[in-house]
């Protein structure tokens, strides 16, 4: 009697121990998860609010963010909103807005006024030390000829990847400050970039590195462009090694100047920060049959790509936050100053 009790026990007691093995090996972290620091929300950005944000700010309820339209007080509207919700805080003393006189191009023409949208995100020692400037231009071209310009890559893409970064270093603290801005007036002539370059109550000379976004979200082949490195060498060696694990293709390139119309140097706000002499990274996709068309739609949007577009500036920011000092002195003497007549518009 005895002896078969002892043998229940025994077969109880072994499936127990087996349950326990099996379940331990079932739900013991895998090698990645048990790395320190390391989990789903330490390499990716959320992308719902990100897809949310670009497919409301190219509805054609935005009429295409025009310069001065209503369409573009409206688009800045959500972005402040998602930067707010995100827990981004305004950096200027007087809030979020950077406003800027827009000069008339034709004499029948009056002058109108842009506004950028800063934000930032304090590092370990805040206000001092070197910045990281991530920028991404909100305007496009309006209404022409009765068509809307919805231009959903260009640039919905990339001021919806703005805040979606800016909210995930909200949650993961960076050692150097980041700035976040929304700039307006990129496609008439990069006013916006160049009203942040010249306001004094921005700290340009602490400006190690601009990260510009403009044209994030399109790319069939997955193919994104990293222009800035031909003049900043230090900063191959930091995009080579991120392309290494990137979950797009990250090439680099279209910044020399024997490339023609296909140096892409001055063609976005970053032009404006790399004539300031401020080591630039410019982030975008080859040129699409949307591209300054009104088919720029979100339906066009590959998200898949754009998605890990975001993913992989997380990488490359975190990186450029590690070695800053260094990419900070890299910096160039600036060229003068130009005027807004000299604009470069895309
Ligand atoms: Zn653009």
């Amino acid at each position: 009697m005895h002896r078969i009790h002892w043998k229940k026990d025994m077969a109880i007691g072994l499936f127990a121990m087996l349950a326990l093995v099996v379940g331990v090996w079932l739900f013991w972290p895998k090698e990645a998860e048990r790395l320190p620091g390391v989990t789903y929300e330490a390499i990716h950005v959320d992308p719902g609010p990100m897809l949310h944000l670009a497919e409301v700010l190219s509805s054609d309820a935005l009429e295409g963010r025009g310069a001065t339209m209503p369409g573009n007080d409206a688009a800045r509207g959500f972005i402040r909103k998602r930067f707010e919700d995100a827990g981004v805080e305004p950096f200027l003393p007087g809030g979020w807005e950077q406003s800027f006189t827009i000069l008339p191009k034709k004499p029948e023409e009056t002058a109108g006024t842009g506004v950028n949208l800063v934000g930032w995100v304090p590092g370990d020692t805040p206000r001092q030390g070197p910045v990281i400037l991530v920028t991404a231009h909100f305007d496009h071209l309006g209404i022409r000829d009765g068509e809307i310009y919805n231009g959903a890559d260009d640039n919905a893409s990339g001021a919806a990847m703005l805040t979606a970064l800016a909210e995930y270093f909200v949650k993961r603290r960076p050692k150097h400050d980041i700035l976040f801005v929304a700039l307006d007036a990129e496609e008439i002539g990069l006013l916006g970039a160049r009203a942040l370059a010249f306001d004094p109550e921005v700290p340009m000379d602490r400006v190690a590195l601009n990260i510009n976004l403009d044209m994030v979200g399109r790319s069939e082949v997955g193919e994104l462009y990293a222009a800035g490195t031909y003049h900043t060498p230090a900063l191959s060696e930091l995009v080579t090694e991120i392309a290494k694990s990137s979950p797009v293709t990250l090439l680099q390139g279209h910044d020399r100047p024997e490339e023609g119309p296909n140096d892409w140097t001055l063609q976005s706000d970053h032009g404006v920060f790399h004539q300031a002499g401020i080591p630039f990274l410019y982030f975008g996709v080859e040129d699409h049959p949307g591209y300054h068309h009104p088919s720029d739609d979100f339906e066009a949007l590959t998200l898949d790509f754009y998605v890990r577009a975001a993913d992989t500036l997380v990488s490359i920011i975190n990186a450029a936050d590690a070695s800053l000092p260094e990419i900070f002195a890299a910096r160039r003497a600036p060229a003068p100053p130009p005027s807004q007549t000299e604009g470069t518009p895309e």
